[in-house]
């Protein structure tokens, strides 16, 4: 069975400790709530991940989604579930109050997330595409269609879609053909097929609300003729119920690898009734909304699933025997002692948990900037935070899938063959994660995003905003020893910032072929980043900690752990990226 305890001391340590939530409330104007009103949400959230969605995750897995016929059959007990996360308000957290949401902070919305995909990532996708159309339409729909949509989405009644891909267009979106035809009434009629349209039909929900990009008949080629529109599957009737049954419907579901939970739809479009969300020709700008909202969910995803297969495969380690340690027996009353005392098994336990606990710490900061872009007071500081959201969205999205996917396959080995089999459920973990490396833009478009527009966005400013507080605490600290190796990464990273600004504004293939090592690197300082701070803190707090010391001293050790074995990659990085694209690009086509 896969293991898994919602990491709560960790989040009110990343919460409290870490990024200072008291100071952080004040600074959002939301004095009404405190440390401890927070901890007992999350205390709830830990009891409905632990006791209602892990339980059906293993089972989902196995059953997958049925297709009859149109309908679409989710597996035993998401509905049961799903009933008790609306009920219970989850899915409105962070969402406004003037549309019935709890407008709670993001900070604490991102965690109560992160619960949810370590204990079932199928069934969090349901949820969490209803949250990025809930913002799309907050920001860009008319007062009519929010009034209409957002309340029945926010408290979960209605669920919500995202439909880009087509057959042929998948990462260009420009290639797209779904139509919108406007009718004399103000409406459209939108005909095509969309396709891998995750929770495009289910039975968890009364209404499912789609926002769809589609070309009206005179719109420009290419992503400057692209609108977005919202179709719902029953038109609602004026009193605000599902009424006559709309013209799309679900052509059959995807068999994948895995995620077999989450149903991954063909949805069939003839001459369906939406209505426009935002400006025509401009879908592009309200869809990315739903987009970056996505990214930075799929990067929790990510996270959740490898915090799973890090405490599952702990568990693992200290209850298998195999062998003696190198060190001489150190259970010789049992048969053999159990794998944790193998260096290379400690090794693989020690890179998961501080690339765990380094992306939640990570995770924190852009969580509370996210709150600060919309709700701080103080103008500049909404901009600078506005910035490192838009820095650190491709960041979040790639690094943490990528590590998502390289943690969970660790997992696998820690386990042998018992966890390249089903029984434990951790081969699951690694086909769930992998996905999350190619959907809401691939990994390698995140790569490029981050290369190609936020770089060069405001002539660097975006960047500065992130090298100004860790050089800062570099030099605050320039006599801590531990600070060294981060120093060390962050002057890698300053050159290779340079070198691409420099080589990729001469030939874009350079920034191009630069682009993953240098979303990995800056990632890495971010995460070296984090884990100083983490240290900084675990020093000063440990010698009045007293029950809490043994927290604190794994802190220091894992902080130590990634000083000396994972953040030394920066270097190599950097050697990769100053290397350039010749040999990359040398072979002719026809050579593959
Ligand atoms: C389970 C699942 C759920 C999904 N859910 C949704 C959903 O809800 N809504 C939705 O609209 N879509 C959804 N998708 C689609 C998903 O977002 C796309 O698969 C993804 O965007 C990539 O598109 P593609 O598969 O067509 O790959 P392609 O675009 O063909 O790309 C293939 C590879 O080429 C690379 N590549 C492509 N273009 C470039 C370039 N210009 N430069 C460098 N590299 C490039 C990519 O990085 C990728 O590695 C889902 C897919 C799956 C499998």
């Amino acid at each position: 069975m896969q293991v898994y305890s919602a990491p709560l001391r960790d989040m009110r340590f990343v919460l409290h400790e870490l990024h200072d939530s008291a100071g952080h409330l004040e600074a959002i104007g939301r004095t009404d709530l405190n440390g401890e009103l927070i901890d007992s949400i999350l205390e709830e959230a830990a009891k409905f991940a632990q006791e209602v969605l892990l339980p059906i995750n293993m089972s989902g897995d196995e059953e997958g989604c049925r297709y009859e016929n149109g309908v679409v059959r989710t597996p035993r007990g998401f509905k049961e579930a799903y009933d008790m996360f609306r009920e219970n308000g989850w899915g409105a957290l962070s969402s406004p109050a003037e549309f019935g949401g709890q407008d709670l902070p993001e900070i604490l919305s991102k965690m109560v997330e992160e619960m949810q995909c370590s204990a079932n990532l199928s069934f969090g996708l349901y949820p969490g595409l209803t949250h990025g159309a809930v913002l799309a339409m907050l920001d860009h729909a008319s007062e009519e269609l929010k009034a209409r949509y957002l309340p029945k989405m926010i408290d979960g009644t209605w669920s919500g879609t995202m439909n880009l891909t087509e057959a042929h267009c998948g990462t260009d979106l420009g290639l797209l053909r779904t139509r919108a035809v406007p009718q004399a009434d103000g409406s459209y009629r939108l005909t095509g097929t969309k396709i891998f349209i995750s929770a495009g039909e289910h039975d968890l929900t009364e209404n499912i609300i789609h926002l769809v990009l589609a070309r009206l008949p005179d719109a420009p080629k290419g992503v400057k003729g692209i609108s977005l529109f919202v179709v719902p599957k029953f038109l609602p009737t004026d009193d605000g119920r599902p009424g006559q049954r709309n013209g799309v419907t679900c052509a059959g579901i995807e068999h994948k690898m895995g995620l077999k939970g989450s149903a991954t739809c063909q949805l069939v479009f003839e001459d369906a009734t939406g209505w426009l969300v935002g400006e025509v020709n401009k879908g592009l700008t309200g869809m990315f909304t739903m987009m970056n909202a996505e990214r930075l969910s799929v990067g929790i995803q990510g996270l959740g699933v490898a915090e799973t297969a890090y405490q599952s495969a702990a568990a693992y380690a200290k209850d298998r025997l195999q062998g003696r340690s190198l060190a001489g027996a150190k259970y010789p009353e049992k048969a053999a002692d159990p794998i944790i005392v193998h260096p290379d098994v400690r090794r693989s336990l020690m890179t998961i948990r501080a690339y765990v606990e380094g992306c939640r710490a990570l995770a924190g900061w852009v969580a509370k900037a996210l709150d600060l872009e919309t709700k701080a007071t103080d103008p500049e500081l909404r901009q600078q935070s506005e910035d490192f959201v838009a820095l650190m969205t491709p960041v979040v999205k790639a690094l943490f899938t990528d590590l998502s996917f390289e943690m969970s396959s660790m997992a696998v080995q820690i386990y042998g063959g018992h966890g390249y089999i089903r029984d434990h459920g951790i081969e699951q973990l690694v086909r769930d994660a992998r996905i999350t490396m190619i959907y809401e833009g691939a990994n390698g478009i995140q790569a490029l995003d981050l290369v190609g527009r936020k770089l060069p966005s405001h002539m660097g400013r975006l960047m500065r905003g992130f090298f100004h507080p860790v050089q800062q605490f570099i030099e605050d600290n320039a006599s801590d020893p531990n600070v060294l190796p981060l120093a060390k990464a962050f002057g890698a990273l300053q050159q290779a910032t340079a070198h691409i600004a420099q080589a990729g504004m001469k030939d874009p293939e350079e920034a191009g072929a630069a682009a993953t090592d240098y979303l990995r690197l800056l990632g890495l300082v971010a995460l070296g980043y984090m884990w100083a701070r983490t240290a900084k803190i675990a020093n000063e707090k440990l010698p009045a900690a007293n029950g809490d010391a043994g927290f604190y001293k794994a802190k220091l050790s894992t902080a130590q752990f990634f000083n000396d074995r994972l953040l030394p990659q920066a270097g190599a990085l950097w050697g990769a990226i100053k290397a350039g694209k010749a040999s990359m690009m040398a072979l002719e086509d026809a050579a593959f």
